[in-house]
């Protein structure tokens, strides 16, 4: 039984839906609210979150006229307070409202909250059975089996808005879950897809924020630099669809057009394709199972002319060999890699280590974890926090020691 519908269902959406954007200030919130500004007469906005962007959070609640708003940071509820003055929005503030909000009766939520912060509230909004599009990464990369399982316990809907899932799940819908022989996830490869390793070693902050393709957040685009953001999305696509990793690819391809593929029993490969902006994969999740009016630019091929593709190369970027690793120890050790990474990427934007150096504290960190005995299964959202808490510290502690080494 899965949480991720892999069929397309008869089921049309009629009349008005609530929705909710859990993250409605950030980079995927804002391609959310575009779509629902499309179309105002099919959606009511029942909860908007944010985190310390009181000024944004409150000019969407006006605009879409939402029944409630929370702002996670409790030191901003009368700022929030003084800027809903004259509605009838019912507001709140803290880690609780952010939860309240997820678990007022929407039909379809966004979780869109960046970092672990996203986790309990996006278990908020499964535990009442909502349909929710996930674009969070850290509910499946730190607490996966345990997120999957709540999903699967209380019927709710889980729909892939992370571009790549997206589009596994689309194309998912081709075939049958027993038919599947592989997927294959595609990577841009990042602004140093072709820079030799003594290179990539010492690449600096600036060149790291170069994507060749996609505008996004800086630690996501860090993230695709070293490739580790990959790395992510393979641990997502295991929880999701349930995969080993031995059934899961990675192809780099520079276009960033192909987002995904799926392979069958008769080897018929099918894959999805768009314009590499994310309104597409979380239009797909607002429409499901119909489909609605794009905002994205359509795809014109024969201007793109060439689509390419090689294999990763997993000398020059452990991190996404070290994902494997992670995947194949499981029992928290996925958590352990994401919160090395998230503390070897805040050291490298301090400058505190080299670009090559964020793999090298995230294969200590994940060693040390091991050896010292600490992989357990996870049963709840605590254990999955108190694991990421904990592996912060170790890579903290060990960061110094990465940073005094040469490579
Ligand atoms: P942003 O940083 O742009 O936005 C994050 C959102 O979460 C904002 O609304 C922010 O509020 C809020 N927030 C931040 N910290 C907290 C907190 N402690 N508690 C509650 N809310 C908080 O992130 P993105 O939109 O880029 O990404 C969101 C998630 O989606 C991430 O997990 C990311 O990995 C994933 N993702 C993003 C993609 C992209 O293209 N951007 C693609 C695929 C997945 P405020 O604005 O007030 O700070």
């Amino acid at each position: 039984m899965s949480a991720v519908p892999l069929k397309n269902t008869d089921a049309a959406h009629d009349g008005v839906r609530g929705i909710t954007v859990l993250g409605a200030t950030g980079s995927i919130g804002d391609s959310t609210m575009d779509l629902l500004r499309a179309a105002p007469e099919k959606y009511r906005v029942e909860a908007l979150t944010g985190n310390a962007n009181v000024a944004g959070l409150a000019k969407l609640a006006k605009e879409f006229n939402a029944r409630f708003v929370a702002v996670a940071d409790p030191a901003r509820l009368g700022e929030l307070r003084a800027a809903l003055a004259g509605t009838d929005i019912a507001y709140g503030a803290g880690e609780s409202a952010v939860i309240e909000a997820a678990s007022r009766p929407a039909d379809w939520v966004m979780a869109a909250i960046s970092g672990a912060a996203g986790l309990k509230p996006a278990l908020a909004a499964v535990d009442r059975g909502a349909t929710v599009a996930l674009a969070n990464k850290e509910c499946l990369v730190c607490a996966g089996d345990f997120f999957m399982s709540r999903a699967v316990a209380s019927g709710a809907c889980i729909l892939p808005a992370d571009s790549e899932h997206n589009a596994l799940f689309q194309a998912l819908a081709s075939g049958n879950r027993h038919e599947l022989t592989r997927v294959i996830i595609t990577a841009s490869g990042g602004p140093f897809r072709t820079w030799s390793a003594a290179d990539i070693e010492q690449a600096t902050l600036a060149q790291a924020l170069k994507h060749p393709n996609w505008s996004m957040g800086q630690k996501i685009t860090i993230d695709s630099a070293s490739m580790m953001n990959k790395g992510l999305e393979v641990i997502e696509a295991s929880y999701l669809f349930a995969l080993s990793p031995d059934e899961i690819d990675v192809l780099v391809h520079p276009q960033s057009i192909v987002h995904g593929m799926v392979e069958f029993a008769d080897h018929s490969v099918v894959a999805q394709l768009g314009a590499p902006d994310m309104r597409i994969p979380i239009a797909h999740c607002l429409g499901w199972p119909d489909r609605i009016v794009g905002r994205a630019a359509r795809l014109d091929l024969a201007k793109i002319g060439q689509l390419t593709f090689e294999a990763p190369d997993f000398e020059r970027f452990p991190g996404l060999r070290l994902a494997y690793d992670a995947l194949r120890a499981g029992n928290g050790a996925t958590t352990v890699y994401n919160a090395a990474n998230e503390i070897a990427v805040a050291a490298f934007i301090a400058q505190k280590i080299r670009f090559g150096a964020i793999a090298r504290l995230v294969e200590d960190t994940l060693n040390g974890w091991i050896r010292a005995g600490n992989l357990a299964p996870l049963s709840s959202a605590d254990d999955a926090i108190a694991v990421d808490h904990n592996a912060r510290k170790m890579a903290a502690t060990l960061l110094p020691q990465i940073a005094a080494k040469a490579s």
